[in-house]
């Protein structure tokens, strides 16, 4: 009976649900893999295997998957005022106090908060800010938006644009002729042989503003960055390497733009990747942690000169022409404050240097495995880099999928880890996780990486 009952979910979806980031000839063949239920660091499926999520979903599920305070918030909510929109004077209390909140804990001074329900959504309202901002200034030509190689910042056609992989592009019509791509501050993937992080941070300022000249900085609108890029392969950029690239934007007045979807809210060991990483950006885009994925959110902080650009824009045209039906959603933003109300209450910010510290120190394990070329993160955001040969730091043939290998032996041993660009695995697990779950994921990659040693011998 029960056979029967998983076996018709796994055909329902097939015959149904398409699946994002997802071979649908592979999905047709395997099928789903269902969950049903979360507790704490753990999920577990239809056929009651246990799993840590050792990324929390996608980097989202900070506080596990059983805290009852956010599910009493979101009833609470939901039972007093369960929708209201923020058009046109429209507001409500939640959304009010989750925008006083953003602003007082902002990494730099910010002056409002603009409400959407996902990453792509606030990236693509942060470019659409920036081209604002600038006309508003009589700059109507600076339009272009620079991203990086490997930079992740959402699937919508402008951010997939702005996003630096090319798998993401790909018979899509994109990217966009306004998108610049610059490079991809890797040291361990991409320095020149010898090449100290400090002169490898220089050569990428200079690559920078190279292009900058060759386009013309008149224009150009805006530079996007994770302050550490978490899709492209948890790459945390070079010593030296965003004092040098601000230096260069200010120099041509182009706005900076930092993508906290992943770092944000405690990822890095700090509330923000932004302090971690010594960013002063004129726009902030965030989502995931900030509800703990537990109800979809995103936000856009905006400094005090790019709301009075704003202001003067909306006075010239008559109105604000942009918003979502969903954006400032009381029921969201009430999860939200909750959310942030637990990691100052419980101290999330000291756990997570305390655990990132533990989890790095026990990945060192892994330094002189045969497959583990590099080691690398912050905070709980941490990888590992798998190569054919540790000398010459060579790669294995993409097709041959030896990250999905790993993940995919890590899995059948009740830990999920997630292979990112570049044959990397992430570790990025629940921001309350323990040292008992982490040294669990520890030994599933152990056994992981043993196995496809073998495989690929
Ligand atoms: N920006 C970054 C850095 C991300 O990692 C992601 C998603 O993983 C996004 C933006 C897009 O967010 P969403 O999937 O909510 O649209």
């Amino acid at each position: 009976m029960t056979t029967e009952y998983h076996s018709s979910n796994q055909e329902r979806d097939i015959a149904y649900v398409v699946h994002p980031h997802t071979n649908f000839d592979t999905h047709e063949k395997i099928g789903p893999h269902i969950l049903e239920r979360g507790e704490g660091v753990y999920v577990i499926d239809d056929k009651g295997n246990r799993y840590i999520e050792g990324v929390s979903g996608l980097w989202c599920t900070s506080l596990g998957f059983s805290e009852q305070r956010l599910v009493d918030a979101a009833t609470k909510q939901m039972s007093t005022l369960p929708f209201c929109q923020t058009f046109a004077h429209r507001s409500n209390r939640p959304a009010i106090e989750l925008a006083e909140k953003l602003i007082e804990i902002a990494p730099v001074p910010m002056s409002k908060v603009l409400f959407q329900c996902s990453g792509s959504e606030a990236n693509d309202t942060a470019i659409k800010l920036a081209w604002y901002h600038h006309r508003a200034r009589g700059h109507d030509r600076k339009v272009k938006i620079i991203g990086r190689d490997r930079g992740y910042h959402g699937t919508g056609a402008a951010t997939a644009s702005v996003t630096g992989l090319p798998y993401y592009h790909v018979d899509f019509n994109i990217p966009f002729e306004w998108v610049l791509h610059t490079d991809c501050p890797n040291h361990y993937r991409f320095a020149q042989a010898g090449e100290s992080e400090e002169a490898f941070a220089t050569r990428l300022a200079s690559n920078l503003e190279d292009m900058i000249l060759r386009e013309g900085p008149e224009n150009i609108a805006a530079f996007f960055a994770e302050p550490v890029m978490g899709v492209g392969g948890v790459v945390v950029p070079p010593a030296t390497y965003f004092e040098k690239i601000q230096a260069v934007l200010k120099r041509h007045d182009i706005l900076l733009i930092a993508d906290e979807v992943i770092c944000g809210f405690g990822r890095t060991g700090t509330m923000w990747g932004c302090q971690s990483q010594g960013i002063q950006p004129d726009l902030i885009t965030c989502a995931k942690a900030m509800s703990a994925a537990y109800l979809p959110i995103s936000a856009v902080l905006i400094s005090e000169t790019v709301y009075e650009s704003m202001k003067e824009q909306t006075k010239k045209i008559g109105g604000f022409a942009h918003g979502y039906t969903y954006g400032g959603h009381p029921v969201c933003a009430a999860v939200a404050l909750e959310t942030i109300k637990i990691y100052e209450e419980r101290n999330i910010l000291g756990q997570v240097q305390e655990s990132g510290a533990y989890l790095r120190e026990r990945l060192e394990e892994f330094a002189n495995h045969s497959l583990v070329g590099d080691i690398r993160g912050v905070g709980l955001m941490q990888a590992i880099e798998l190569v054919r040969n540790k000398e010459t730091r060579e790669q294995f043939n993409i097709n041959q999928q030896v990250a999905g290998f790993v993940s995919k032996s890590a899995q059948d041993d009740g830990v999920i880890i997630r292979p990112v660009t570049g044959d990397t695995l992430a570790f990025a697990p629940p921001l309350i996780i323990s040292r008992s779950e982490i040294d669990l994921i520890i030994g599933a990659t152990a056994a992981a990486l043993d196995k496809t040693e073998k495989w690929v011998s």
